[in-house]
């Protein structure tokens, strides 16, 4: 197969509207795809979604020699071939999963200069036979995503990468451009130190992804709270759920199969096979909800991701960001939901304490578990909130839980008070801790059998507690520990002062806290409307069993050829053809993500599924 450009004349506006069948480039792409294509270096962060591939992708097909991509992801290396073949491009991939014969294969095409990209997992660059045949061809370009993986103190460090510095020593002349969609400030600079790009260029893109509404609620029964959520506002579409534990994503998958949601679990304790056929599952079909810990969705680049839903509290803001960053990539709405509640801060605090590691590591699992817990208990909106976590500006955005339905902030020093010295009480007088059910049965002055046990009645702060509801004071009890002014201890959670108590019982500092909104936000229309990049298309009245036709043929087309839905047409592509049918092949290669290669592969067959 003959290359797909000839960089002598193609410049690479051409080739993203031949190739790829996209008008124009979006934020700094062209930018990127010059600098990149004349020689240089670049350090990219872009969110997800934000179209980083093409930046690596156009510069290899311009460039002359072979692209080697450096992925982490071996499972998803199929995937990401599979759709540079559908476009035409020549690519393949050399990883662990692979019979000898393909191996092979694939080694003479790149000596042979035959692929436009090779995809490599980081580790093979530490094999001498990878390096040696690297040097029989000819590169054109290292592409190295996913390059937070380089950060030790990320939450994704993967050790294989801190060999990637050997590439420019090694390949000196040979352009680098490494892409993530995660950084603080302190992880980019990271990034650009360990793998030896600090002269690079930098390319930083706004980290808002307007199409996805955040909402935080209160965790009250979040397995019902989810369902509600999924039956209202997502019926029919394709998801992630992620859970804290093996044990919770299994009942959360069983409890919705049980209430009729197509629903798979995936999680480290499942062996490889089931674990891979879950996927390719949820790659493949539409509308399929996956249960998963974290283990689950770094790569997975599925476009039509409509929600993202947290049963747990994530670890880290970069963990929340990077998990909820997985809806929405086509730019069409999409949903961020998270319960949290008192028990998500004490077992998380619970677990940093019985941590190994040293008291270095254990306080930065402590600061990146405090700024998570500022951004749920915040009252201003929360995508301004993001943003300036990685030192980005923004303004009420008018999409999110806390812009929709503003909750109130109060002054909660008299409660903060009555609580703490009830910990202190018993600290004090019966030289005994209690976790938060029973400080707050002793304010509430409830004579429960565990009270009149321990003889908590005849305490002076027993029943003092009487204006707020149970939980009501569980949201005092978990908003102080939140703020540092409470925390747990020991295997049962028990409740113990800080040195910051101490300030709020003298009086010498108040507490302010968020007070629930009365009905949580749901997703407005207006705030459906909104969408980034693509603008989304409207179905007309009456279009709707058109796109459904359309669909179907897309499922069975993708079967036939086994790749995943996407890689034939996007969501995107397929609305605007069903809202203004083409009747030429000429009208159908003006539609968005139809390139030359779908043009001539699918043309026809769109034509024909449209004149049914
Ligand atoms: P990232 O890797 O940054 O998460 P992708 O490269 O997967 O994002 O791109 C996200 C989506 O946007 C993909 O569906 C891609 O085809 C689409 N896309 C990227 N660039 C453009 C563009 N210039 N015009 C239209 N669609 C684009
Ligand atoms: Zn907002």
């Amino acid at each position: 197969m003959d290359s797909l450009v000839d960089a002598q004349t193609e410049p690479p506006l051409a080739v993203l509207r031949r190739v790829f069948g996209y008008d124009a480039f979006r934020g700094e792409q062209r930018e990127i795809i010059e600098h990149v294509v004349a020689g240089g270096d670049a350090l990219v962060l872009m969110p997800t979604g934000g179209g980083k591939s093409l930046c690596y992708q156009i510069p290899a097909l311009v460039r002359p020699g072979v692209a080697v991509v450096v992925s982490p992801l071996i499972a998803l290396m199929q995937d990401q071939v599979d759709a540079l073949t559908a476009v035409g491009a020549r690519a393949g991939f050399l990883n662990s999963t692979q019979d000898l014969t393909e191996r092979r294969r694939v080694e003479a095409a790149f000596v042979a200069g035959e692929l436009d990209l090779l995809y490599l997992a980081p580790e093979a660059l530490g094999s001498r036979s990878t390096v040696n045949l690297l040097d029989r061809g000819t590169i054109g370009l290292f592409a190295i995503d996913e390059a937070h993986c380089v950060a030790q103190w990320g939450h994704d460090f993967r050790p294989d990468y801190l060999a990637l510095s050997m590439l420019h020593e090694r390949w000196p002349d040979v352009p680098r451009i490494a892409l993530t969609a995660t950084a603080t400030t302190a992880t980019a600079a990271e990034i650009a130190t360990r793998l030896d790009l600090t002269a690079a260029r930098h390319f930083v893109a706004s980290f808002d992804r307007p199409n996805i509404q955040y909402r935080i609620v209160p965790k009250r029964e979040p397995r019902k709270q989810l369902l509600d959520l999924l039956r209202t506002e997502h019926p029919g579409d394709a998801g992630i759920v992620y859970c804290l534990s093996r044990a919770s994503v299994d009942k959360t998958a069983e409890f919705l199969v049980r209430n009729g949601i197509t629903a798979l679990p995936y999680h480290a304790g499942l062996d490889a096979a089931t674990r891979a056929a879950n996927q390719q599952r949820f790659l493949r079909e539409d509308g399929l909800v996956m249960v998963a810990t974290i283990a689950f969705g770094m790569g997975i680049d599925k476009p039509d991701v409509r929600f993202v839903a947290h049963l747990d509290l994530p670890k880290s803001v970069e963990g929340y960001y990077q998990e909820t960053g997985r809806a929405g990539r086509d730019g069409l709405p999409s949903t961020a939901w998270l319960a949290y509640g008192l028990q998500d801060v004490v077992q998380q605090r619970k677990m940093i304490e019985s941590s190994d590691g040293d008291l270095a590591r254990r306080r930065v699992l402590a600061a990146h578990l405090d700024a998570m817990l500022a951004l749920c208990e915040t009252v201003d909106c929360r995508r301004v909130r993001l943003l300036r976590y990685f030192g980005q500006d923004g303004s009420p955005c008018g999409n999110c839980d806390t812009c929709l339905t503003p909750p109130e902030s109060w002054d909660g020093t008299v409660p903060a008070q009555k609580l703490l010295s009830t910990v202190l009480r018993l600290q004090r007088e019966r030289n005994q801790k209690f976790g938060a059910g029973q400080c707050i049965d002793i304010l509430l002055g409830r004579h429960t059998d565990k009270v009149k046990q321990y003889d908590h009645d005849s305490l002076t702060v027993f029943g003092i507690g009487g204006e707020l509801s149970e939980s009501e004071w569980r949201g005092v009890v978990r908003q102080l520990l939140a703020q540092g002014l409470l925390a747990v201890e020991g295997d049962y959670g028990t409740l113990v002062l800080t040195p910051a108590s101490a300030e709020v019982l003298s009086r010498s500092r108040t507490v302010s806290m968020r007070r629930e909104p009365e009905r949580p936000a749901s997703s407005s229309r207006a705030a459906k409307a909104r969408s980034a990049g693509t603008p989304a298309v409207e179905l007309p009245a009456g279009a709707e069993p058109l796109f459904e036709r359309l669909r179907a043929w897309r499922a069975a087309t993708a079967k036939e050829q086994g790749v995943p839905a996407y890689v034939v047409f996007h969501d995107a592509t397929l609305r605007q053809i069903a809202a203004d049918p083409p009747a030429t092949l000429a009208e159908l290669s003006r539609v968005n993500g139809v390139g030359e290669n779908k043009l001539a592969k699918y043309g026809e067959q769109i034509l024909a599924t449209l004149a049914e």
